[in-house]
């Protein structure tokens, strides 16, 4: 269901744009659709009063909660069925935060990653994007909402840009709020800067060498380190807000002294924030997490050599490890 279906729906029935953005505000707020003192009798036509109950519960079971699982750090993972009984993950971060999937699987195959190893099974729709939000202030205030779940985002743009507009215009969400993640591809820099909602950027860089970036990444589009980092910078300096790099730092693989130079090279002088996250190791899969002091050197080297870095818990890690593995565990037999 995508958003501009809803919209559809609403204006066959009568809606006009002030009516629709009533019903999709107080939808993507999760208030009732009776909310405030203006109530649907005086303001929204009779007709779309009348499909308003049979709506909401429609909108309602975009995202159901299948399952909640809280993390010793605040934050808690939520399994999410969507309306075909496919399911994903959504996690409540601390300090307000959400962070969202925007598909079923993942077509980019990250090496490291458990939803990587299943391939992509489908996109997840702007409704069904927002559906999450709504769902996830059921039960928390939400801020800031990240796009660093399941799937690559940039795989499903239409989508995920349709889900962002509404979320800073009507969902109450500050545009530096909002947090489009991406291993990377160039229509993102062709498409984001053309929004009336310009999100802030989180580049999943893992390593400065192209060779072993397209052995993590199999599948993520062929772009260098260095052209990935210089357009992340030219919409950092055009929105204002820095770029956020990602690394999740795999133990003897991309840990190295190589990586660190190769690291200052590309981001010294920046307007950049690495973000080195520790790998979440999994049974299923052969990588390692560094002990956490190295981790935390890195970290300081970095910092001495003029690179903004913060080393970072992924969240929930005490929940069934990495984002994907408990839609994974979910799909095991009951026995397993
Ligand atoms: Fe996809 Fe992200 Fe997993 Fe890579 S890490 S396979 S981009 S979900």
């Amino acid at each position: 269901m995508r958003i501009e279906t809803l919209r559809q729906r609403l204006r066959e029935h009568g809606a006009r744009p002030l009516h629709e953005q009533r019903v999709l505000r107080l939808w993507a707020q999760a208030l009732p659709q009776d909310h405030g003192r203006r109530k649907p009798e005086d303001f929204l036509p009779e007709a779309v009063r009348a499909m308003l109950p049979a709506f909401t519960d429609e909108l309602a079971g975009l995202a159901r909660l299948k399952s909640e699982h809280p993390g010793e750090d605040g934050s808690a993972r939520l399994l999410v069925e969507l309306a075909d009984g496919q399911t994903v993950e959504s996690v409540l971060l601390p300090r307000d935060g959400l962070c969202v999937s925007t598909q079923v699987g993942c077509a980019v195959g990250c090496v490291f990653c458990m939803t990587g190893k299943e391939g992509l099974v489908r996109q997840v729709t702007s409704g069904e994007i927002v559906a999450q939000v709504a769902l996830a202030r059921t039960r928390r205030v939400v801020k800031k909402v990240v796009f660093m779940g399941m799937g690559e985002p940039s795989h499903n743009l239409e989508n995920v840009l349709e889900a962002i507009d509404l979320l800073g215009t009507v969902g109450n969400i500050g545009h530096k709020n909002l947090v489009f993640s991406t291993v990377g591809d160039p229509r993102v820099f062709e498409h984001l800067p053309r929004g009336r909602v310009k999100p802030a950027l989180a580049l999943s860089l893992h390593t400065t060498r192209p060779a072993l970036r397209a052995e993590l990444l199999p599948r993520a589009p062929r772009m260098d380190p260095a052209e990935l980092v210089e357009l992340g910078e030219a919409y950092a300096r055009a929105t204002g807000y820095p770029i956020q790099y990602q690394w999740t730092l795999l133990e003897g693989i991309n840990d190295g002294p190589d990586e660190i130079e190769g690291i200052v090279r590309l981001l010294k002088g920046k307007y950049a924030l690495m973000n080195l996250i520790p790998y979440n190791a999994v049974p299923e899969l052969p990588y390692q997490r560094p002990a956490w002091e190295k981790a935390a050197e890195i970290a300081r080297t970095l910092h001495r050599a003029g690179v903004l870095t913060k080393l970072r818990h992924s969240a929930g890690q005490d929940v069934d490890g990495g984002c994907g593995q408990l839609r994974a565990r979910a799909a095991l037999p009951k026995a397993q």
